[in-house]
């Protein structure tokens, strides 16, 4: 729907997006990780004119909830990265004249109930937009091969990988791409955190029926993020209820995950059973030439010119994941129509230097890692990995572990093995503390994401 904008239209539009780029990024202090996660990122700029700005919500939920919240935060932020008074108007996803007529939202009577219509993909998301590479080849195949014949073949398929890899981009494609074949076919997409939103909220108003019924009439259930409901029992429970119903039918099921079956301890193990079931694919960091590839696709589709080599020297430049890719290039083409430059490599340079000097550098290990915990918390490194409770101690421990996983984003086992054969879930719990901890104490959060910037030593 972008493409009906003029030249002007799409300006302000890349302009809102380098505006919000930043919103999020100074929000980091005012608003908790979670809630950013949740309510503000899914938020999609959809354009600036005149002393408002809108976006897209991707549900009811999400709309309502930043209305009620953040909207005040939001409009100041972006007022102030703006330099201009800025109203903050929001819009639920429409979908395009092709309405899925038989989608859940039909299926199910929504009144007073959840927005069930927010089960529908993101149409912005496509196979054909997809890039393959080595990195994703099999979890492309195995996609393709569900949307071209839904229950037959790999059911259910599991996806996994870090995040900002594509596992989102293809869940929606498979929905789209059925839904392109037959606008009515039953498809179902949503996230594991709204699958127990959803759950929470009927069991609270007596809508339990309601929700089943909408959650087992689906022909294809695509599943997004399931590790968020590891160590969540009941949801974890009807989850597998549902699972055991739609597969019983011959139903297709895909889950996406951000680590495969067998490390989502908090899980089930019969729901991590049923998960490697199936096909297991994994999703990898693609390589240079396919990162270069995909972020000429990005500018085809966004009607940016990017030449080959600027695209290579930004390829280059940023190995960390395919979204931060994406926001390069879009801070690379702001910056361009800012300043009214074209699009060259010394620009690129420039943008890298300036926003990714430490993106991609060779990780810090282990014991760098303890030596800095250490150091900031004066704790000798040995008490950090012996085996006292005293709570200085076992604090600076947390602390390791959590800067551990954040950097080296290892398996609970494998840093329980670094903390000397540790268990692993105590250092899952290790983690979860200090990230608590970090999102109500903003000193502590200020002076954990400062340790972790020194680690990187040529950061900027
Ligand atoms: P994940 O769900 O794995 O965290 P997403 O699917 O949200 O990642 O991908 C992040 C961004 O990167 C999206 O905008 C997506 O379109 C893009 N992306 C990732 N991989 C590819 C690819 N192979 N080709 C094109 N775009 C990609
Ligand atoms: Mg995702």
């Amino acid at each position: 729907m972008f493409e009906q904008f003029s030249f002007e239209d799409h300006a302000e539009l890349i302009e809102l997006r380098r505006i919000w780029e930043e919103t999020l990024a100074a929000l980091e202090d005012q608003v908790p990780e979670t809630a950013r996660e949740r309510f503000l990122k899914p938020l999609r700029p959809a354009g600036m004119e005149g002393d408002s700005a809108q976006f897209i919500a991707p549900g009811q939920f999400v709309l309502e909830w930043v209305k009620d919240k953040y909207i005040d935060t939001l409009q100041d932020e972006i007022s102030k990265q703006r330099g201009r008074r800025t109203k903050v108007e929001l819009k639920l996803e429409q979908s395009e004249k092709t309405e899925p007529a038989s989608n859940l939202a039909s299926v199910v009577s929504t009144s007073n109930g959840p927005d069930l219509s927010a089960f529908r993909a993101n149409n912005k998301y496509s196979f054909d937009n997809f890039v393959q590479g080595l990195s994703n080849r099999l979890a492309y195949a195995g996609c393709r091969a569900v949307a071209d014949a839904p229950g037959t073949k790999y059911n259910p398929l599991f996806i996994y990988g870090p995040s900002g890899l594509g596992k989102t981009h293809l869940l929606n494609a498979i929905a789209n791409e059925i839904l392109r074949r037959d606008p009515r076919f039953p498809v179902a997409y949503l996230t594991a955190q709204r699958f127990a939103e959803e759950f929470v909220y009927a069991l609270q108003n007596n809508r339990i029926e309601q929700f089943r019924r909408a959650q087992r009439s689906v022909s294809v259930w695509l599943l997004d993020d399931v590790q968020f409901i590891a160590g969540k029992d009941r949801t974890q429970e009807e989850l597998f209820h549902t699972f055991n119903y739609l597969q019983g039918l011959g139903k297709q099921i895909v889950l996406c995950s951000d680590r495969p079956p067998r490390d989502l301890l908090l899980m089930d193990e019969r729901l991590r059973s049923r998960f490697e079931a199936g096909l297991v694919a994994d999703v990898q960091m693609p390589d240079t030439e396919t990162r270069c590839a995909i972020l000429l696709k990005k500018a085809e589709i966004e009607g940016i010119p990017l030449d080959l080599d600027v695209a290579m020297t930004l390829a280059e430049g940023i190995t960390g994941n395919v979204r931060l890719l994406e926001g390069a290039l879009t801070k690379l083409s702001a910056q361009a129509s800012m300043e009214n430059l074209p699009l060259t490599r010394d620009l690129a340079q420039e943008v890298l230097e300036r926003h990714y000097k430490h993106v991609g550098a060779v990780k810090p290990n282990f014991d760098q890692i303890l030596t800095a915990v250490a150091r900031t918390t004066r704790i000798e490194k040995e008490e950090i990995r012996g085996l006292s409770r005293k709570a200085p101690i076992a604090h600076a421990r947390h602390m390791a572990v959590y800067v551990t996983r954040e950097i080296t984003g290892d398996s609970w086992k494998h840093i329980g093995a670094l903390f000397g054969n540790r268990d692993h879930t105590s250092m899952m719990h290790g983690y979860k503390k200090i990230r608590d901890m970090m999102n109500r104490d903003k000193e502590l959060s200020a002076s954990v994401k400062a340790l972790i910037r020194d680690l990187y030593p040529d950061s900027a």
